[in-house]
């Protein structure tokens, strides 16, 4: 690996939080090499688009930062382009890249980002674009590689790469490949870790964190790994995301329940309410299934809050099926949903469907329109039920929108704001609080006490990357 002096590097990621990581991990090995994060694109030697292939809208986004960034690279020609991430991955990318953006010097995907201070090294020595992406990531996980995380507060840790599920309308399990854990003691060591360093919560990430484990030997769970994770002296709070909603066990909500530290708030990605969209979605469950899984839930974590995830105008989906998505919106009263007009993903099973995309856009509008409209409803109505109670935040930072105020969460995910006081920085405290308004998306509050804990060792938000 060749070490640099004075360049600069900037990455651009879209999409999940899997990426956010991913950009981390690179960070960490460019700043290794001795790259420095640069202030701005022009400032930039090396620029890295970490892309997302799960929206048409989000490849269309990457695909024109490209193709503006051309004359940038035509007045700095030594400055390297370089694109990354799950569209890399989809062989027509490759070829628009070939076609469209000979400006880019580097193409690397998913499985090979750990590769990153070789792949420069060998970019660097080439007239034309160098393409290096794995169909697979292999047998061994890549462990020890430097990273650079970017939140200050909060550090998140993946335990499982990939996705096995193949449900009809998602790109992941083609770009991310298929089911890969951590071994436990790795990811153990990489927490005890960012707990020496001052971190206080952690977020394991996966696309499917309830499918950790099944693939080691022996064979573990993530209510094992999340019950190792308890013992952890200084981790305060622990998030996962994303579960799916099949295999939540009855061991596993036991743990949930029993934890001091462990996140509230189940993300439950329901998709569609309608037993014959789920079965075309190949979600692998029915709405009965669903149902008793928040029943059980509920029982078993006291204080539990559901948010999920519903697209609308799934190939096939008619007004009744739709009808069936917000009866169990009603029923549930999810805290927040993110919703989703239905657009086929190239690569996917459901985009060779014939009829492709039969649900005009005009009715896909209106039913995003009815179920955002319920969903504000039963948001506002579920906020509204908790002034007066008291929680404990971890306050992140100032609010982006409003520098007056404090921005944190609580254990059950709800966005909390709090009054600045000047002279105070309560960044990364956990805070006693008092609801005191609320409003659809957020609620407000006083502190009551002395912030909990000692304050972390740690710098604040770490400005490295942009979004
Ligand atoms: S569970 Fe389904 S939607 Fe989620 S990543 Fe896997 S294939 Fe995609």
């Amino acid at each position: 690996m060749r070490g640099v002096v004075g360049v600069q590097y900037l990455i651009h990621t879209l999409g999940c939080q899997m990426n956010e990581r991913d950009s981390e991990i690179m960070a960490g090995q460019l700043e290794t090499m001795g790259y420095t994060a640069a202030a701005s694109e022009e400032q930039a030697d090396l620029i890295i688009i970490n892309t997302c292939a799960v929206r048409a809208s989000a490849e269309d986004h990457a695909f024109g930062h490209v193709g503006r960034l051309k004359q940038l690279k035509e007045a700095k020609p030594s400055m390297t382009l370089a694109v990354a991430g799950c569209m890399a991955q989809e062989p027509g990318t490759i070829a628009w890249l070939k076609k469209h953006a000979p400006h880019v010097d580097l193409v690397f995907g998913t499985h090979n980002l750990h590769q990153l201070p070789r792949l420069l090294d060998e970019a660097s020595e080439r007239d034309e674009m160098l393409v290096e992406v794995w169909k697979s990531a292999g047998d061994s996980l890549a462990e020890h590689v430097p990273s650079r995380r970017r939140d200050g507060v909060r550090a998140h840790v993946n335990i499982i790469y990939g996705c096995d599920k193949f449900c009809t309308y998602c790109i992941v399990p083609f770009t991310r490949g298929r089911e890969r854990s951590r071994a436990m003691t790795d990811i153990l060591r990489e927490v005890q870790a960012l707990a020496r360093e001052g971190y206080q919560e952690v977020m394991f990430l996966g696309q499917n964190v309830n499918s950790y484990g099944h693939d080691l030997d022996p064979k573990v769970d993530l209510a094992d790994l999340l019950e190792a994770v308890e013992e952890v002296d200084g981790i305060r709070w622990v998030h996962y995301m994303t579960p799916h909603p099949r295999d939540f066990s009855d061991r596993l909500l036991e743990v949930i329940g029993a934890s001091q530290k462990i996140s509230r708030q189940l993300h439950l990605p329901l998709q569609a309410g309608s037993n014959p969209i789920l079965r075309r979605m190949n979600r692998k469950y029915t709405r009965e299934q669903y149902m008793a899984l928040i029943d059980r839930a509920r029982a078993a974590i006291a204080d539990v809050s559901f948010t999920t995830d519903i697209i609308v105008g799934f190939p096939g989906e008619t007004e009744q099926d739709f009808e069936q998505t917000l009866e169990m919106v009603r029923e549930i009263r999810f805290d927040s949903a993110f919703t989703f007009m239905y657009s086929p993903r190239e690569g996917t099973p459901a985009a060779r469907w014939e009829g492709r995309d039969p649900v005009p856009n005009p009715v896909k509008k209106d039913r995003l329109n009815r179920l955002m409209e319920l969903q504000y409803e039963i948001s506002l109505e579920a906020n509204q039920g908790l002034i007066g109670k008291s929680m404990v935040v971890l306050v992140e930072g100032v609010s982006k929108k409003n520098d007056s105020v404090w921005a944190g969460r609580s254990q059950t995910g709800k966005v909390v704001l709090v009054d600045r006081v000047p002279g105070i920085d309560l960044t990364d405290r956990f805070v006693p609080v008092h609801i005191d308004a609320a409003k659809t998306f957020y609620l407000s509050g006083s502190v009551t006490g002395d912030p909990l804990g000692a304050p972390s060792a740690l710098g604040h938000a770490l400005p490295l990357l942009q979004s």
